[in-house]
């Protein structure tokens, strides 16, 4: 076998390997003694319930890697990429469209395969727990939209990309990663208005105490906004949430019907609070400088690897192209996109002991931020025992007990 291949197989292999062994890790980490932490909040049978949720969802989550990575061995070993370029070649309709044919197919296959994972995962397994709200016709529905918000957006986009590449030489990766930055950006100003209402219903907070609580709040931090929001998180699951979307003066704090249904009203104001810690601390536009300049640097490698005679032999290719190097690449990108991942969860987590910290010092209330931590663990059948290696690897939040003691600390 080609060297570079076996390279590549054995990558492939690793991630996948790594991955298995923080989740058996994890599994064994379960521990039958409930913290005395949550004595008043997780009865028997509702904790072991939340172990039960963990085993399974762990389990299904390694079947489906597992039969996703064996796929995508077999169909390189068996020489996919090279039938799949001579196929969509036959076509002769110039490189561009040859480009968007040979990535749909690809995209199209993994969209396939990842089906039957994603139905047993919604129909079954969340029911099972009780936290499946989605109806077939939603999920079809949210599949429907994001298919063609991917043919909109992401088409477009890819067939700009395949044409710097083929027509502006050196400077390439900077033109994708001016334009595709530039795309980001108005995105991240549209999203709250054009693509996140094909998905939820927005309504603004009803007015009442609650809402009285979060405006004084946000009018004490000067903190500019368009208003809070409750979405219909219920809509496709019971487990809830709380985010931000949009800048400047269009920011809006939205929260799941389902959070608010479940909360008093003081651990909702400290939970705003948290998300707030969020923009306060600078968190939001750091994320957001993080991933442009992890954008330049991966077209840079990228540009790299174009037409790499090298690279074409290992997947025994025919014909150089743009469009199968994109793909190529995105092979020994892997480890790179690990490392990443790992530094963007070590970074991460650190912002969430700030925003835990900015929420006490600002509302004053380490309590209901507590006990609201508490309460969307147990509601969400939360694991209290991770795994270090497992936090490590890909947690973006730290374990619940760990933001417990690092808030009582704070006093
Ligand atoms: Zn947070």
């Amino acid at each position: 076998m080609n060297t570079l291949l076996m390279i590549i197989v054995a990558i492939l292999v690793a991630r996948f390997g790594v991955e298995l062994v923080a989740d058996i890790l994890n599994l064994r980490c379960i521990s039958e003694k409930l913290p005395s932490e949550f004595d008043a909040w997780y009865d028997r049978r509702q904790y072991e319930k939340s172990q039960r949720y963990l085993r399974e969802t762990t389990r299904f989550g390694i079947l489906t890697d597992g039969v996703q990575s064996t796929a995508s061995l077999v169909f390189i070993l068996a020489g996919g990429f090279a039938w799949l370029d001579h196929l969509v070649r036959a076509a002769e309709q110039g490189d561009l469209v040859t480009g968007l044919l040979f990535m749909g197919s690809l995209f199209a296959a993994s969209q396939l395969l990842s089906l039957p994972f994603s139905i047993y995962s919604t129909f079954v397994l969340e029911a099972r727990y009780g936290f499946n709200r989605t109806t077939p016709r939603t999920f079809i529905l949210d599949i429907v939209k994001g298919l063609l918000l991917t043919a909109l957006l992401g088409g477009p986009l890819l067939a700009l990309m395949l044409w710097f590449f083929e027509k502006t030489g050196a400077m390439a990766w900077l033109w994708c990663w001016g334009s595709v930055t530039t795309i980001q950006i108005i995105l991240l100003f549209l999203a709250p208005y054009v693509i996140m209402p094909l998905f939820n219903k927005f309504t603004p907070l009803e007015a009442g105490a609650l809402r009285d609580a979060v405006e004084g709040y946000a009018t004490e931090q000067a903190f500019a906004m368009k208003g809070v929001y409750t979405m219909d998180g219920s809509r496709r699951s019971a487990k809830s949430n709380a985010f931000f979307t949009g800048f400047g003066n269009s920011r809006r704090i939205v929260l799941f019907d389902t959070l608010v249904q479940k909360h008093p009203d003081p651990e909702l104001l400290a939970i705003v609070a948290h998300e707030m810690g969020h923009y306060k601390r600078h968190h939001i536009i750091k994320a957001i400088l993080r991933g442009i300049a992890t954008t330049g640097a991966t077209f840079f490698l990228l540009s790299l690897c174009i037409k790499s005679p090298t690279l074409f032999a290992a997947f025994r290719m025919e014909h150089l192209s743009i469009h199968a190097s994109f793909v190529f690449f995105g092979f020994l990108y892997t480890p790179v996109s690990m490392a990443l991942g790992i530094v963007g969860a070590i970074i991460s987590r650190r912002h969430e002991y700030e925003a835990d910290a900015f929420a006490v010092e600002t509302a004053g209330d380490s309590t209901s931020l507590i006990a609201g931590l508490k309460r969307l663990t147990v509601e969400n059948l939360g694991n209290l025992s991770p795994h270090p290696f497992k936090v490590w690897l890909d947690y973006s939040h730290p374990p619940v007990m760990d933001r417990i003691k690092a808030i009582r600390k704070l006093g």
